[in-house]
C-alpha cells in the first residue's frame, strides 16, 4: 500500500517548498494539487474561455486531461499533453485557479485525477482539501499555516527576488482575497480537518518546519 501524507493550508504557508523538502528526505514524490487547478485555469484562459462562467468551466474540466509527470523528482503539469509548468506561477493564474476551484464539477474532475495519481505510488500530497476529501484515510494529516502578514511577506520577498515591483500591501490584499475565496466556497472549503495536526510556521525557519513534519511522520509510522 502506498504511503500517503496529506497536507493542507492557506496560500503562502510554504506548503510547496516545505513539502518538496520533506518528500525528498523521505524518498517519495510530492504532488502539488494547486498546480493542477492552475494548469486547468491557464488552459482555459488560453482557449479564451471565461473563468467566471461556471457551466463552461465545468464542461471544459470534465473533458480535460490534467497529467502530472516527474523529471528528476520535480513535478511537471500538463493539460491535454501541453506542458504548462512554466506558465502557472503568476498571480493571475493563482486567482483564476481559485475562481474555478469554487465550481463543484471542476473539483470533482480534479479530485478524481489526484486520487488516481496518489494511488499509484507513495506521495506527499498538498492542497486545500487533501485531508478532508482527496485522502481522508491518510495516516499523516498536517495543516500548515502562518499569520497572513508572515505569508504575504514571504511571497513579496520571493516576488522581489524575481524583479517584481508589486507593493507589499497589494500582495497582502491579494492573499487575503484568495484566503476568502478558499475558505468561503461551498464545496470542500479550506478548513482544518478534525484529525489534522496544525503546524504554524510563523516563528519557524524553513529547516525547523521540515524537521517538525518529519517528526510527525516518524511518530505516525513508528
Ligand atoms: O496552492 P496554490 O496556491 O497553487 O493553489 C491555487 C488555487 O487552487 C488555490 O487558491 C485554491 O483555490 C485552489 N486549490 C484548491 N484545492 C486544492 C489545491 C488548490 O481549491 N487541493
Amino acid at each position: 500500500m502506498p504511503l500517503n501524507i496529506a497536507m493542507d493550508g492557506p496560500v503562502g504557508a510554504g506548503k510547496s517548498t516545505i513539502a518538496d523538502a520533506v518528500a525528498s528526505r523521505l524518498g517519495i514524490l510530492h504532488l502539488d494539487t494547486g498546480a493542477m487547478y492552475r494548469c486547468a485555469a491557464v488552459a482555459a484562459l488560453k482557449k479564451g474561455l471565461d473563468v467566471n462562467d461556471q457551466e463552461a468551466m465545468e464542461a471544459f474540466c470534465e473533458k480535460l486531461h490534467v497529467d502530472v509527470l516527474y523529471e528528476n523528482g520535480s513535478q511537471r503539469t500538463l493539460a491535454d499533453g501541453m506542458d504548462l509548468t512554466g506558465e502557472i506561477r503568476t498571480q493571475e493564474a493563482g486567482m483564476a485557479a481559485s475562481r474555478i476551484a469554487t465550481y463543484p464539477g471542476v473539483r470533482r474532475a480534479m479530485v478524481r485525477a489526484q486520487q488516481q495519481v496518489a494511488s499509484r505510488q507513495s506521495m506527499l500530497v498538498d492542497g486545500r482539501d487533501i485531508c478532508t476529501r482527496v485522502l481522508p484515510d491518510a495516516r499523516v494529516k498536517i495543516y500548515l499555516t502562518a499569520s497572513d502578514e508572515v505569508r504575504a511577506r514571504r511571497r513579496w520577498l520571493q516576488m522581489q527576488e524575481k524583479g517584481s515591483g508589486e507593493s507589499f500591501e497589494s500582495v497582502l490584499s491579494a492573499l487575503r482575497e484568495r484566503d476568502r475565496q478558499d475558505t468561503e466556497r461551498e464545496t470542500d472549503p479550506l478548513r482544518i480537518a478534525e484529525d489534522a495536526v496544525v503546524v504554524d510556521t510563523s516563528d519557524m525557519t524553513f529547516d525547523e518546519s521540515v524537521e517538525t513534519i518529519l517528526r510527525l511522520v516518524e511518530a505516525a509510522y513508528d
